[in-house]
């Protein structure tokens, strides 16, 4: 029997939802807010949308989400990645795999995965119309339509919620699904940032705003635990706050108790040279520039902007010639480029964040279907569920996944 059916939100996980739902014969009405469809996707991956993860094993997608991972086994059983790329590439969009796995169109313009969920909606029969949705219909823990800031209001025998989190609020996703899960009586785990630049301790941060340091490794060690919880290799950035960029980002979504100085970063700015080698380096600058300052010769080891900081941290005086350098202030040098060391205080606001972890309890909701267990005839999917993960192009397969387990489950 068709239903007719409502999806609020055209992002990833509502145009999947939508597409598939109408694919069974369903009349499925897609409200958006905004005039087009997916501006989060536009600028997913830094505009080049890493739309999905090429493992191939169940159980490494559910690892990479490290909230609530297993409530997502029949959502990723049902829509694996392989799913997703032969989705993408049949809807006309050739694919690459890139390191770790990461999936991105061939073009490296995200547009092009827009494009395809787009005309994918549309070739299904979907009808979108541009609406702001205020709040469900609901009597006797049934769903029956939506009412919208214009004044008009939908009937549907199902509503499917795919509103997103409450990261980068200028794309629409403002967390008004929240509010309406929370009309149906649902619990909502408090939203907090994840994938997130961090704030530091250290004041020279600002100083030193602007700066990238690419192919150094980091790690991450808590300081109440006693034990390093994270490490990568890669690229970063300095900013007025603290510290941003690829392995901050991932970095951050490992902290899930953030308390100001619990948590330390350690950056290696030389992981490619041991002690050993970097102190036979520096000895033979030193030998071929007797006379030159000290804070010269680190210009032939860092960054321009990096040195006049890092000379001070050292404690030797910037004039200190090669030739008066001793052992002991080698040491404190080399010691220094192995580990620069600041201290984590807090995450930057959600609204700055890759992604909302928190969001709709899962326990409330039928894993089978993304039905509510509470109020008949209303789904969730994507990131408005208390569900997260990590970089790497899984974020997008949990919310085409959750889209597609939601659309055909009407
Ligand atoms: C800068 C950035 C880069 C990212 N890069 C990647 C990446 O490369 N790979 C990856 O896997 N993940 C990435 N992510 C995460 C990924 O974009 C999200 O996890 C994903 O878009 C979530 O999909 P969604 O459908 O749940 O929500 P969204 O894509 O946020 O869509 C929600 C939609 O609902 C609409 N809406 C909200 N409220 C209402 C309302 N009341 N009425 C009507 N419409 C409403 C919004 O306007 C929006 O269009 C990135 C996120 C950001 C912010």
């Amino acid at each position: 029997m068709s239903k007719k059916v409502i999806v609020i939100g055209a992002g990833a996980s509502g145009l999947m939802a939508a597409g598939f739902c109408a694919a069974k014969g369903n009349t499925v009405t897609l409200l958006e807010r905004n005039d087009k469809v997916g501006r989060k996707l536009m600028i997913t991956g830094k505009g080049r949308c890493n739309v999905t993860n090429a493992c191939t094993m169940l159980n490494e997608l559910i690892e990479n989400v490290p909230v609530n991972g297993r409530f997502l086994y029949t959502a990723f059983s049902r829509f694996m990645p392989s799913d997703t790329m032969e989705f993408f590439e049949s809807l006309g969009v050739p694919l690459k795999i890139e390191r770790g796995n990461r999936v991105f169109p061939v073009s490296d313009k995200s547009v092009d995965i827009v494009d395809a969920l787009n005309g994918f909606v549309k070739r299904n029969g979907v009808k979108r119309i541009q609406e702001h949705v205020t709040s469900l219909i609901i009597k006797d823990s049934s769903v029956s339509g939506v009412k919208c800031e214009s004044g008009n209001e939908y009937t549907a025998d199902d509503v499917i919620v795919a509103t997103g989190g409450k990261s980068y609020p200028l794309t629409g996703s403002t967390g008004d699904g929240y509010i309406f899960a929370r009309q149906a009586g649902h619990t909502v785990v408090k939203p907090k940032p994840s994938l997130v630049p961090l704030e530091c301790h250290e004041g020279f941060c600002s100083q030193l705003k602007g700066l990238s340091l690419k192919n150094i490794s980091i790690k991450i060690y808590d300081n109440e635990k006693f034990r390093e919880i994270y490490s990568d290799f890669g690229e970063m950035l300095f900013t007025h706050f603290g510290v941003s960029g690829p392995v901050v980002l991932s970095a951050s979504s490992h902290i899930r108790e953030m308390q100001s100085g619990r948590y330390e970063l350690h950056i290696d700015l030389k992981p490619a040279l041991t002690f050993e080698q970097l102190d036979k380096r520096l000895l033979r600058e030193f030998k071929e520039n007797p006379s030159k300052a000290i804070i010269n010769i680190m210009n032939l080891l860092l960054p321009k902007s990096l040195v006049p900081v890092f000379v001070k941290l050292t404690r030797i005086h910037p004039a200190t010639k090669a030739n008066q350098v001793t052992k002991d202030m080698r040491i404190e040098i080399i010691n220094l480029l192995k580990d620069f060391k600041l201290t984590i205080t807090d995450f930057r606001p959600l609204d700055e964040a890759v992604i909302t972890s928190g969001g709709i309890e899962v326990k409330e909701i039928n894993p089978k279907t993304m039905e509510s267990k509470l109020c008949r005839n209303l789904y969730f999917c994507g990131e408005v569920i208390d569900v997260d993960a990590y970089t790497g192009g899984f974020n997008l397969q949990i919310a085409f996944s959750t889209g597609y387990l939601a659309g055909n489950s009407i």
